[in-house]
């Protein structure tokens, strides 16, 4: 038994964005706030919006940290409780859309924002728009915002339906500027976020497709993206399929390799994706030792079993330039139980199908 629900009206296409006064007009907003990452100001994308939505804009919020803070959501909330307007518009990457979200649930609840990271109602918020410029997050459809704890500097992912954005605005124009550093990170999290999802307890059939398909277009795109930043196709492909994986863990939540990659993030500066990224081949194997599905995936994706996938992960990361070992970044090999620990205490790893504990994880990941 499973049941499936995606709340998100998605519009998806190259050049979708310098329509956005007619594609918003039938949401009947009044006013908006925008809340736009300080890249998307430099390239100019502001005028581009302002030259579309006009006086509707009542105020424009940048300067979100890569990580978002409480002192970021409060900010868009001032601003927010200035205007009254009725709508929010997010214009970036995950950082940007996710703080955007915070603030739609905290403006409309009223949610004290000193306790907002204990805050377990997030059914209702103000209305979202959520127009990425990276593939890899899938914050536009997904309900899921993470926010940091500066108090203690972890990772707090805040869910619930009301996180769903509205709506969505995915022009794969808007990534053509990303530079290859965040391609490759955000990326590499795409291909991520559909293997976590294969590897999940909480699998369904429809989640299952969206995210073997998500798959296979990351795997094919992803380096062509990397290499060549102007590469329409790729970068199309690369947003769909970071789309359609965002859609399938909204479904199952993310397994091993989230849950694995906060501890690197919070601590080590690791970026999210290549965090992520740095056990999921690892975590594809093991996970297809217990379920014969993730071959058969695996062979739906292109590859002749779930090793021949693993091993092609491990060559991207490569190819990429991300970390393969310990070593590359940096850390002490004292530290890694540490590590292991925490990433088999995380929330999300009771998604994976494999429970193995820290003596096995400490033997598959030094195999590596
Ligand atoms: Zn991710």
């Amino acid at each position: 038994m499973f049941s499936f629900q995606h709340p998100v009206q998605i519009h998806f296409g190259q050049g979708v964005f310098s329509e956005l006064n007619n594609t918003l007009s039938s949401y009947d907003f009044s006013s908006y706030v925008i809340v736009m990452s300080n890249s998307q100001i430099k390239n100019g994308l502001h005028r581009l919006v302002e030259s579309q939505l006009g006086e509707k804009i009542k105020d424009v919020v940048t300067n979100i940290e890569p990580n978002p803070t409480l002192d970021n959501v409060q900010r868009i909330v001032n601003v927010m409780e200035q205007h009254e307007a009725d709508c929010v518009i997010a214009i970036g990457g995950g950082s940007t859309m996710d703080a955007a979200k915070a603030a739609c649930a905290v403006y409309l609840q009223s949610i004290d924002i000193n306790h907002l990271l204990e805050h377990e109602d997030f059914s209702h918020a103000l209305p979202l728009i959520a127009i990425p410029t990276t593939s890899g997050s899938a914050s536009e459809v997904t309900p899921v915002s993470v926010l940091n704890d500066k108090s203690n500097g972890l990772k707090v992912p805040l869910t619930g339906p009301g996180l769903y954005p509205t709506a969505a605005i995915v022009d794969p124009e808007l990534t053509l500027t990303c530079p290859p550093g965040i391609t490759a990170t955000s990326g590499i999290d795409v291909l991520c976020h559909a293997l976590d999802c294969l590897g999940s307890v909480n699998k369904n059939p429809v989640s299952d497709a969206i995210a073997i398909s998500a798959a296979k277009l990351a795997f094919e795109n992803l380096e062509h993206a990397y290499h060549e930043p102007m590469n329409i196709e790729a970068r199309e492909n690369m947003a769909l399929a970071s789309m359609m994986a965002g859609m399938a863990f909204s479904q199952t939540g993310t397994s091993a390799a989230h849950a694995f990659s906060y501890y690197l993030t919070s601590n080590y500066d690791v970026p999210h994706g290549e965090a992520c990224a740095f056990t999921m081949d690892a975590w594809y194997v093991v996970n297809a030792n217990l379920d014969s599905r993730l071959d058969e995936h695996a062979k739906m994706i292109g590859f002749s079993d779930a090793e021949a996938l693993s091993e092609r992960f491990n060559n991207i990361k490569k190819e990429l330039g991300l970390a393969l070992t310990f070593d590359d970044l940096d850390i002490d090999r004292s530290d890694v139980e540490t590590i292991v620990g925490r990433g088999l205490e995380a929330q999300n790893m009771k998604n994976n199908i494999a429970q193995p504990d820290k003596e096995e994880v400490l033997q598959f990941l030094s195999v590596k």
